[in-house]
């Protein structure tokens, strides 16, 4: 039972190490995704801008075709006014003629406001082209050491991997699948030491009988609060395992 208990002990410390390093992926793939999302952001504002500034150039265009249809308006207005003779025709064309240069006026006004307007949005068109670029810059270095992390993750995953199945193996198959069940619903250790005549898993206090049971060692005993799987710390078929105490551990050198 406990050489069997020794084997999972061992897969967990390898175990914790992968979760650790799956979570520090998990980040890290994060902060990829972030910088990702703000260059793409900026990239759609580009566009949208740019989109924004032709539309005005556009408006722009058709208002001053329409200053010069009106000045031209008004010049055959005064040419033909030159060739009138009767004062009522005259005046008739000086009241068409005004309402035209107010017309013109107006016109002017709209198009000085649209040319400010597009003014302005070039300028925010160029410092959004600005920030992509120094992002685009900044998020280079910090990329290549994100993936270059990731690949080290992966490469000491598959270290652990090899390690890991090579336990596996030699496994008591029930007990593995006992664990690995367990281990899926904590994400934590799931074997653990019985410390104070506590589980060190929630920390509950157990019973002396429960105690007793675990330190003899011959069957599984869960946590009858948790369900972790308890084991006895200074049980000497655990000795070399990395959860044994320190004290066992000194014990057994110098014997
Ligand atoms: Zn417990």
């Amino acid at each position: 039972m406990l050489a069997n208990l020794k084997k999972i002990l061992q897969m967990q410390e390898i175990d914790m190490k992968m979760i650790r390093l799956m979570r520090v992926k998990k980040q890290r793939k994060n902060e990829l995704e972030q910088i990702e999302s703000l260059r793409s952001e900026l990239s759609e504002q580009l566009v949208t801008k740019q989109k924004d500034i032709k539309e005005l150039n556009s408006t722009i265009n058709t208002y001053e075709q329409k200053i010069d249809e009106t000045k031209a308006k008004i010049k055959k207005l005064d040419e033909q006014q030159n060739n009138v003779k009767k004062v009522d025709e005259f005046n008739a064309l000086t009241k068409e003629m005004t309402s035209a240069e107010r017309e013109r006026i107006a016109t002017e006004h709209q198009v000085s406001d649209l040319v400010d307007k597009r003014n302005s949005e070039e300028e925010i068109y160029a410092k959004i082209k600005e920030s992509l670029k120094n992002s685009e810059e900044s998020s280079a270095n910090l990329k290549t050491e994100i993936i270059s992390n990731i690949n080290l993750i992966n490469e000491e995953g598959s270290t652990l991997k090899i390690e890991r199945d090579k336990i596996a193996e030699e496994t008591e198959p029930d007990l593995l699948h006992i664990y690995e069940r367990l281990l899926r619903n904590k994400k934590d250790r799931v074997v653990v030491a019985i410390v104070n005549r506590s589980c060190s898993g929630c920390h509950i206090a157990l019973t002396a009988q429960h105690e007793n049971i675990v330190r003899k060692g011959e069957n599984l005993v869960f946590c009858e609060h948790c369900s972790r799987i308890h084991y006895w710390q200074e049980s000497e078929a655990l000795e070399g395992t990395e959860v044994a105490t320190k004290r066992r551990r000194r014990r057994s050198v110098t014997t």
